[in-house]
């Protein structure tokens, strides 16, 4: 299969979903690039894919600084753990960032947004699971980092999360849906090359698909 067939084959997807699911606002398909090179990556973008995840800013400043030249148009999201110290970096290389997970962050973000003279939307990443191991704010402090971020002017937009590997993702997604709407966020990250149908029928407004379209990663 080809960049451009695995596309079609998603894309498809994405529409029956959102059609059992009665759904008829956007779903947008974020295109995850890690651990791909830059020829697959500009072979989805011929393909029209307009938006792109990385999960590490070194890796994504060297293969997006030139793409980003040939293709101004693509979105560059991060969906990866973001250190204090790649803040500067992270915002001149990327459109949103998904990753917002503690105050210290939003400090930063604020600060350099305010600096840079550019402001990113954000979404916060919510460690659904409770999953020691994995970053992202609990459950229960949601609500007041989202508040924490407003008040200092960093605009959150909605939602981002990755759920338990081994069980199903249901019970996660229509929590965050839960949450997504209790604070009146309009977009919800959720769904993997695995999962993204289910996701959509729990409100996810941007799916995060990289096997499924690049194939397997580099090591
Ligand atoms: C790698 C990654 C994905 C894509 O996973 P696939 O299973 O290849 O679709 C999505 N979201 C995040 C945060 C990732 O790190």
């Amino acid at each position: 299969m080809t960049i451009c067939e695995n596309i079609e084959i998603v894309t498809k997807r994405i529409n029956a979903a959102k059609m059992r699911a009665d759904r008829t606002d956007e779903v947008n398909l974020i295109a995850v690039s890690k651990r791909q090179s830059a020829d697959k990556i500009r072979e989805g973008i011929e393909s029209g894919i307009r938006m792109f995840g990385e999960n590490r800013v070194q890796e994504a400043a060297m293969k997006w600084g030139d793409l980003k030249k040939v293709y101004p148009n693509t979105e560059l999201h991060l969906i990866g753990a973001l250190q204090t110290n790649k803040v500067k970096e992270a915002v001149q290389l990327f459109d949103v960032i998904q990753t917002l997970d503690r105050p210290k962050l939003v400090n930063a973000l604020a600060q350099e947004m305010e600096r840079a003279e550019k402001r990113i939307p954000c979404f916060i990443q919510v460690n659904s699971g409770k999953e020691l191991q994995k970053s992202g704010v609990m459950p229960e402090d949601v609500a007041q980092l989202v508040s924490y971020a407003k008040e200092r002017h960093v605009d959150v937009v909605g939602l981002m999360c990755i759920p338990p590997v081994d069980q199903s993702p249901e019970p996660y997604f229509a929590d965050m849906q839960r949450m997504g709407a209790s604070l009146k966020l309009p977009c919800l990250s959720m769904g993997m090359s695995g999962d993204y149908e289910t996701a959509i029928t729990y409100g996810a407004t941007h799916i995060r698909v990289g096997t499924a379209i690049f194939g397997e990663r580099e090591e």
